[in-house]
């Protein structure tokens, strides 16, 4: 982990979620996401001090742990202000939350009860809405990156934005076989929205700093179309969700073994149900108790 220098006063920490590091000239930080964790915030805090800065912003992305778990620490050990969309704010402050929506609004079973469901809560001191302007004495954009999750924010400064989860890098969307979005309507205007930016370096916190953000876009809209043919194309006849899920995840390799990754999974296809059914191109049936979907 090191701090890597975009742009002039702007950097990124590389880890297994890149965080964002904007300066200010009173040489003050504003971090973009936490990591998952107290050990990788612990070296965060050491870097950026040892860098002669100090922390004086975090701009949480979105509640999911592996970008806020870090939070809690930062904030009780530096006096950090905390800043998050309306969206994000009651998942950061109510962690459970995140897990409780994963298993069907319903208390969590221990497989839940990790880092990587379950983060400690922390305050919202500020809530951000898209637009121009300045938080911790710098001047950044918030950009709306809806889609991943329901009220995901990006950074835009200095001719660098910080995209979160909005793409993953082309190399990681196998692995993922199908990447997580929330609401796919939001998802796919973030793609368009992404593609129209005009900045100089794009950050997706699953991949590797890049100068031109379109095919990064374009590998990821294909597989959120490659995923909606494959479910659509099974709704020829009905199907349940769970047989829909087990048919798709086939489909892209994507093999299940665990609580967590089932439920993550199922939100995944829920998501491309959500669409499917709000544009009329599909619908259910009950029989037996059992709801189907179907074209
Ligand atoms: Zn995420």
């Amino acid at each position: 982990m090191k701090l890597n220098k975009i742009t002039e006063n702007v950097y990124y920490i590389d880890s297994a979620v890149n965080m964002g590091l904007i300066v200010n000239e009173a040489n003050e930080a504003l971090l973009v996401d936490t990591g998952i964790d107290d050990s990788v915030a612990r070296k965060v805090k050491r870097l950026v001090e040892e860098c002669g800065y100090k922390l004086r912003g975090i701009i949480l992305t979105h509640a999911h742990a592996d970008h806020c778990g870090g939070a809690p620490h930062l904030v009780k050990t530096t006096g950090a202000a905390v800043y998050a969309t309306a969206t994000e704010k009651p998942v950061l402050e109510c962690p459970v939350l995140e897990p409780v929506y994963l298993f069907g609004g319903a208390y969590p079973p221990a497989p839940f009860h990790n880092k990587f469901f379950l983060a400690g809560g922390v305050g919202v001191d500020e809530v951000i809405a898209p637009g121009a302007q300045k938080i911790c004495g710098c001047e950044v954009e918030i950009v709306d990156l809806a889609g991943h999750t329901l009220g995901q924010a990006g950074v835009a400064v200095a001719g660098v934005l910080f995209c979160a989860d909005s793409v993953i890098a082309p190399g990681v969307i196998d692995k993922h076989g199908i990447p997580l979005n929330a609401d796919l309507a939001g998802a796919l205007e973030t793609f368009n929205r992404l593609e129209g930016r005009r900045e100089n370096y794009y950050l997706p916190a699953h991949g590797t700093l890049v100068e031109d953000i379109v095919p990064v876009v374009g590998a990821n809209r294909q597989r959120v179309i490659d995923t909606m043919e494959c479910i659509k194309g099974l709704l020829e006849s009905p199907k349940t969700v769970e047989e829909i899920l087990a048919v798709a995840c086939s489909n892209f390799n994507i093999n299940i073994n665990n609580m967590g990754q089932y439920y993550l999974m199922q939100l995944t296809i829920m998501a491309y149900l959500s669409y499917l059914v709000d544009r009329k191109e599909i619908t259910t049936e009950y029989s037996g108790n059992r709801q189907s979907f179907k074209k």
